[in-house]
């Protein structure tokens, strides 16, 4: 394979672990000194950003949204503008992507600690809770109010994408004209790739995620996986994906192991995996469809063998055997 870094570039690479993941950041630059502290910077950033976004923190703006007993919190404009985001995927999905899941999150968890299926009354009253449209969003003081007492937010399917667009965005700023952010295989790549002119992407196996399906290759821009296969819930001996349908509020397909989305951005690559995996495979790839700027691909499980799906302008795929 063609690789060749020109001899005044240097790459500067570094994994830390952050967002229950491992994070590489990969940096080209003429100077290695001034990349290593941007690399260090940039570490920082994404510390900041988690500790703001991640209901698993607790002092986040989410915890303390999801704690207050005035159903209204003062957030960070980041919270506010991922909030914001969140609300308009799930208009544009019909409600099918929709941050105020977590009531149905949180009976589905506790149903795999007690190890049995939520009740039917369970399940309605938790989607009594859950509605985008119920959220309230003044921009002018970056509050958010819950219309209804009891809501809660998880932004698990979007944060993630906007926290690499932001270190992105820092990276840029310091004058880095290339290089990769990998947060656990969802990733944007940015400026043109100076050993290879382009970014290869390997695509896993959802049934052995130790391995690869096969390649592709993107000139830049971001590409985020939604899978079945790394987070889940085990009921009785069966597993249930991590992602819960806020129509139903049943957990999606099994069979539908992952979705890869493209995108300009990765916040949008993130929010669309997630969907998608809702919407399921029609419905879901007549939604890429109908963006100009981003594909899919997706694959399902039948009868024991995979499937792999694509949409129209999805790159070739190479080092697969189907
Ligand atoms: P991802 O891995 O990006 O597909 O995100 C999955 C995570 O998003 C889950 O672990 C939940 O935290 C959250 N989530 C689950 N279902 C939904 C949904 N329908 N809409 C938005 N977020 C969801
Ligand atoms: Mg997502």
């Amino acid at each position: 394979m063609f690789c060749n870094l020109p001899k005044e570039i240097k790459k500067i690479q570094e994994v830390r672990c952050f967002l229950g993941c491992e994070i590489s950041l990969v940096l080209f630059s003429r100077d290695s000194d001034w990349a290593a502290r941007v690399v260090s910077g940039a570490f920082e950033r994404i510390s900041e950003l988690e500790s703001v976004l991640s209901k698993f923190k607790q002092d986040s703006d989410i915890s303390q949204l999801n704690q207050v007993q005035s159903g209204e919190a003062r957030v960070s404009p980041h919270t506010f503008k991922v909030i914001e985001e969140a609300a308009s995927f799930g208009s544009l999905t019909n409600g099918a992507f929709d941050i105020t899941s977590e009531p149905l999150l949180r009976l589905w968890e506790g149903a795999e600690e007690r190890d049995s299926l939520p009740s039917k009354e369970e399940i309605q009253r938790a989607l009594s809770l859950v509605g985008f449209g119920c959220l309230e969003l003044n921009m002018g003081k970056s509050v958010i109010s819950f219309a209804q007492e009891g809501m809660r937010v998880d932004l698990g399917g979007i944060g993630k994408g906007y926290i690499i667009d932001e270190v992105v965005r820092f990276l840029k700023s310091c004058r880095i004209p290339s290089g990769l952010v990998d947060a656990g295989g969802d990733l944007s790549a940015f400026g043109e790739n100076p050993e290879r002119g382009k970014w290869i992407v390997g695509l896993r196996n959802p049934l052995e995620p130790g391995s690869l399906l096969g390649y592709f290759q993107i000139p830049c821009g971001s590409v985020v996986t939604s899978g079945n296969y790394m987070r889940y819930f085990t009921i009785q001996g069966k597993q249930y994906s991590h992602i819960i349908d806020p129509r139903t509020g049943q957990p999606v397909n099994e069979d539908l192991l992952s979705v890869t989305v493209l995108a300009p951005d990765t916040m949008t690559a993130d929010a669309l995996a997630t969907s998608v995996s809702v919407l399921g495979v029609e419905e879901g790839v007549d939604l890429i469809e109908s963006r100009p700027d981003t594909e899919a691909l997706i694959i399902t499980r039948q009868s024991e063998k995979l499937t792999i799906l694509k949409s129209s302008g999805f790159p070739e795929l190479w080092g697969h055997e189907n």
